[in-house]
């Protein structure tokens, strides 16, 4: 027997089987359950179990009789309403039967007359289903209405996941404080808020500013405030209420929220969202999304503020190792000077090796220190190009001369490659010979002795192609991109007796982007070789000047010269001195600006080499005096780190 069964159950509840037998034949032809109970107690289990469109009940068992069984179902709260038929003997019984009148109650007489107990059971069972049918379509409806609520939920926990989703997405495009502050207070207009205000404990904002968001007409407009003043007064409130302590999110009134925006123990700053133009509440919802956004962007904020502090460490680390190299460079004059000078004299050949080691080391010294400042400058944007129309072949002639050298100390076999035509860039022909240089003293570096390299300048309009290419060790596939970082080198096979720092390859790279250029390395692997291609933006039309390179011849000038040195590092002045009288000259030294202004009076030289960085009156102060006694004057150089 089954409560789903389309069919109805009528109970029979009588202690005689012959009786019971009779119902049975009488009420088979109804087609419903028919179940049956020989006593009271069986009859009160059985409603427990089973909903009954009718129960018939004999009045007259041992036991619990039909009246108080009646009673006990009626207490039962499922079977509270369900008809009773009494079956009795006696009309006058049933004045007993009122007393269960909650349900219907209805009752027949023994003999039972078939037709007359079929016909009211046949009522009852109708009424039941009738019943059921409405309930089921009730039940129908209202399943189906939870249904759309169900979903029209499952729409709305949509869009706050997507709403969340693009805020991340928005929030994790910028490292800037003060954009990420704008960005929180626009994503929240108007999804969150009519309007939304940040306030920072820290710059930009500090104390008293403040980030406001609010819908207009049409759109969301977004203003950075210097101070709180112009935000609506309830938003105003809100925040300087939550600024002034209490942690946790909390609600002003049901228009106004406050929410700090903590990360690592820290309260950054306070988010204020305002609802007082529409009136329409927060809900636990609303609260909810807020408080992710709120931790989203306090994510977002420690990002930024963190990118901030390692970007000033980065400026701090930059600014050291620009005055190291100052320093550093400071003591390598002199020292080359004083090989120069040992050069120009006579020295016993044991020396003559000393001298020379002194000298590569100095040179190589030199170089990295050369480097060094360079790389502190571009990234400092301290370097200017000096451009012009040039021609890349008489670069390519420039760096090869100076390459050329440790190329064949090295044995390479070098093959240029240069159009007869001139290729025509604006561009800084000293930077831009410094960059091939480069280029080719790492091909030479990095591939063992005896080895190729190409060197060739082709045009593919709108650019001019520079390309240095070797048979070298090569370079992994995953460090293409990354040996043109700042101290980025390829754990290396071949000794590193050629030293170097990793700042080569970021020098040439700032230097050609600087030109509106671009490089790249190009290796199909470790010992396959390697080659660096830059791109130049060729000039545009036809009709240019072309600066005429020296041929390195110096200029003509009178074998001796009256020269006055002025340097407060005594080693550089004397050592400087020195080379010049060896070639010659006539020289006076002075290791302050006073004393070289007296000096220069008295000697009245031709040259006057001016260091500039002295303490007291500086180099630039001297020569602005000298220029001022004497428009012709003598020739000033200057001597800088
Ligand atoms: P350095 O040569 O001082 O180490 P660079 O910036 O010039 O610094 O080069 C960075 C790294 O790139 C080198 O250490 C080397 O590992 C790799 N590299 C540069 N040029 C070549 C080349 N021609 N062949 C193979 N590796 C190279």
């Amino acid at each position: 027997m089954s409560d789903d069964d389309e069919r109805a159950n009528i109970l029979i509840v009588d202690d005689l089987p012959e009786k019971v037998l009779v119902y049975r034949s009488i009420l088979e032809d109804l087609g419903q359950n028919l179940v049956i109970a020989g006593s009271g107690e069986e009859a009160l289990r059985l409603v427990l179990r089973h909903e009954f469109a009718v129960i018939l009940l004999d009045v007259q068992m041992p036991g619990i009789d039909g009246f108080e069984t009646a009673g006990l179902i009626r207490k039962r709260r499922r079977s509270a309403h369900t008809p009773i038929i009494f079956i009795t003997a006696f009309a006058d019984e049933m004045r007993q039967a009122e007393g269960y009148a909650q349900g219907a109650v209805d009752y027949i007489l023994t003999p039972v007359v078939p037709e007359v107990l079929r016909a009211k059971v046949r009522v009852f069972v109708d009424l039941f289903r009738m019943a059921q049918q409405v309930r089921r379509q009730a039940e129908e409806r209202i399943a189906l209405a939870e249904e759309r609520t169900k979903r029209s939920a499952a729409e709305e926990a949509n869009r706050r996941l997507s709403f969340l989703a693009g805020a991340a997405a928005v929030l994790g495009q910028s490292l800037d404080v003060a954009v990420t502050a704008r960005d929180v207070a626009r994503l929240a207009v108007p999804f969150l808020a009519d309007a939304a205000a940040i306030a920072l404990r820290e710059p930009p904002h500090g104390a008293g500013g403040a980030t406001l968001a609010r819908a207009d007409g049409r759109g969301v407009r977004v203003e950075d405030l210097r101070d709180t003043g112009p935000l609506p007064a309830g938003l105003r409130n809100a925040l300087s209420h939550a600024l002034s302590g209490s942690s946790g999110s909390r609600s002003e009134s049901e228009l106004i929220l406050a929410l700090p925006l903590r990360a690592r123990g820290r309260t950054l700053a306070v988010l204020g969202l305002s609802r007082e133009e529409s009136g329409r509440e927060f809900g636990p919802v609303d609260l909810a999304t807020a408080e992710a956004l709120a931790s989203r962007a306090a994510i977002a904020l420690d990002n930024a503020r963190l990118h901030r502090e390692v970007q000033h460490a980065d400026r701090q680390k930059n600014e050291f190792l620009s005055m190291l190299a100052h320093e550093l460079r400071n003591p390598l004059a002199p020292i080359r000077n004083a090989v120069e000078v040992m050069r120009l004299r006579q020295v016993p050949p044991e020396l003559a090796w000393v001298r020379d080691v002194i000298d590569r080391q100095i040179r190589q010294l030199t170089r990295l220190v050369d480097d060094l400042l360079d790389v502190s400058r571009i990234t400092r944007g301290k370097i200017e190009l000096r451009t012009e129309p040039i021609d890349l072949g008489a670069v390519v002639t420039h760096a090869l001369e100076a390459s050329r050298p440790f190329v064949e100390a090295k044995g390479h076999r070098l093959a240029v490659a240069v159009p007869r035509e001139p290729v025509h860039v604006i561009g800084d022909p000293a930077r831009l010979a410094q960059v091939l240089t480069n280029l080719l003293n790492n091909a030479a570096k990095y591939t063992e002795e005896g080895g190729q390299i190409w060197l060739t300048l082709r045009t593919e309009a709108p650019e001019a192609i520079l390309s240095v290419r070797d048979t070298g060790i090569g370079i992994p596939p995953d460090m293409l991109k990354a040996v043109f970082d700042l101290f980025i080198q390829v754990e290396q096979a071949i000794d590193r007796a050629q030293g170097g720092l990793g700042v080569g390859l970021t020098l040439v790279k700032r230097l050609v982007e600087l030109h509106g250029g671009r490089v790249e390395a190009r290796s199909a692997g470790p010992g396959t070789g390697s080659e660096f291609v830059i791109g130049l933006p060729m000039m545009q039309g036809a009709a240019v000047r072309i600066a005429d390179f020296r041929d390195g011849q110096m200029a003509t000038a009178p074998a001796s010269l009256r020269v006055l040195v002025v340097d407060d590092n005594v080693d550089a002045a004397e050592s400087l001195g020195k080379l010049l009288e060896l070639e010659g000259h006539e020289v006076r030294r002075a290791h302050d600006g006073p004393t070289a202004l007296a000096t220069a009076d008295v000697f009245r030289p031709d040259v006057i080499v001016l260091d500039l960085g002295m303490p007291g009156m500086d180099g630039f102060e001297v020569a602005r005096r000298i220029r001022d006694r004497d428009e012709g004057g003598p020739l000033l150089v200057a001597l800088t780190g």
